[in-house]
């Protein structure tokens, strides 16, 4: 028996769970349709004296010629039952079900949303089944949605499961002062639909909600005196790097990835069902990719000069490029994809390195001459000087 069905007169959903009072029993003139083959239904069990609850049932008292969506569709609203009372029990929170679509075909292709309301705030809720119909019926869901609640947030919690996430790697990034590992998916055809209609896309984790943000992968283009391969504690090519699009992903993501908060941050506060602390790390990602990106740059440098620089002539520079490299190394340890914000701190280091670069052209070149031309009384009058003091170890490397 449908636990719901079409109602042609109105041209809504009936829901047994909502009540049918007002309602028509019988046949009523072929008002009420089965939302997964299309028959007739007769209303019964309403009226004064009946024992039973409303209940809807095939005319001619046969089961339904569809009866694999029959039950995907009644399956499907229990769960969204479901969630509603888990969220009507949250304190001050009211929370009703709604099926907008206002036709048939589209009717039974999704299970009602809920509308939740907590002070001033409305949010509307979904939670489809496993498969998510064509977009062209998400698109239309969540505009009927905003035309009926308008401003309200119109979350879309989708499951954890192939159909709805595909993987698409791991991106370590760093907020909060420390690494973290993010999920990332191949958003789908489905899922970039209701974003681009103004939905918002949500994974439920259990207790976690994965809330998504776009990741813009791209290769960084060395330049000049730059050197990008082989960096020290790297296991990845430094030059794939990435953008962030936020708060929702822009439509030309390659991939999204995904910030994990807890469900009850998002219920317990006064902030109800908006993803306040995921848009602020969004923020924060977003805030340091100016300074990882420039740092890699500027690191690409530094490793180009600490591999072009003859060790000889000027000892100190090189201790100077070695803590340098041995900085950037524990950070690249720590945080390979998103340095963290300390990173653009890592720039006082840069001060010496200006008299380095400098002193470090000439070596780019050929290794200077034995005989520079610069000192040319002391290097003589110190020579023979040498000479007499040193070991003879120290005596062969001055020649
Ligand atoms: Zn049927």
């Amino acid at each position: 028996m449908p636990a719901t069905a079409w109602d042609t007169a109105t041209r809504r959903v009936i829901w047994l769970g909502e009540g049918v009072s007002g309602l028509p029993a019988g046949l009523a003139d072929g008002r009420y349709e089965c939302r997964a083959c299309g028959g007739k239904l007769i209303l019964k069990g309403v009226g004064p004296g009946k024992k039973v609850s409303p209940y809807f049932s095939h005319q001619g008292g046969g089961s339904c010629a569809a009866p694999a969506e029959e039950t995907r569709i009644d399956a499907e609203t229990e769960v969204v039952i479901q969630l509603r009372d888990t969220i009507r029990a949250i304190p001050g929170v009211t929370a009703t079900t709604e099926v907008p679509d206002e036709s048939p075909g589209a009717s039974g292709q999704l299970p009602p949303v809920i509308i939740a309301q907590c002070d001033h705030v409305t949010v509307a809720i979904e939670r489809p089944g496993m498969v998510l119909p064509e977009p062209e019926v998400l698109t239309r869901r969540v505009r009927a949605v905003r035309g009926r609640h308008p401003g309200a947030l119109h979350v879309w919690f989708l499951r954890r499961d192939p159909a709805q996430f595909g993987p698409a790697g791991e991106l370590e990034v760093f907020y909060g002062g420390k690494t973290h590992v993010h999920q990332t998916v191949a958003p789908t055809e489905q899922q970039e639909a209701i974003v681009a209609a103004g939905g918002h896309v949500f994974w439920l984790d259990g207790k976690q909600v994965l809330i998504p943000y776009g990741v813009h992968d791209f290769v960084h283009t060395p330049r000049p005196e730059q050197d990008w391969t082989n960096w020290p504690g790297w296991k990845r090519d430094p030059r794939q790097d990435w953008r962030i699009s936020k708060p929702q992903p822009a439509a030309d993501a390659g991939r999204w990835g995904l910030v994990p908060i807890a469900l009850a941050t998002m219920t317990h506060t006064r902030a109800f069902f908006r993803p306040q602390q995921a848009y602020q790390v969004m923020d924060e990602l977003y805030r340091s990719q100016a300074g990882r990106h420039s740092w890699r740059h500027r690191h690409a440098r530094e490793v180009y000069q600490q591999r072009n620089t003859p060790r000889e002539p000027a000892p100190p520079v090189v201790s100077a490029d070695t803590s340098r490299a041995d900085q950037g190394q524990a950070q690249a340890a720590g945080e390979r994809t998103a340095p963290p914000p300390r990173e653009p701190a890592a720039a006082p280091p840069t001060p010496p390195a200006p008299p380095a670069g400098e002193s470090l052209r000439p070596a780019l070149v050929p290794p200077p001459p034995a005989y520079p031309p610069r000192p040319p009384s002391a290097a003589p009058a110190r020579r023979p000087w040498w000479r007499r003091i040193l070991p003879s170890g120290r005596r062969r490397s001055s020649r």
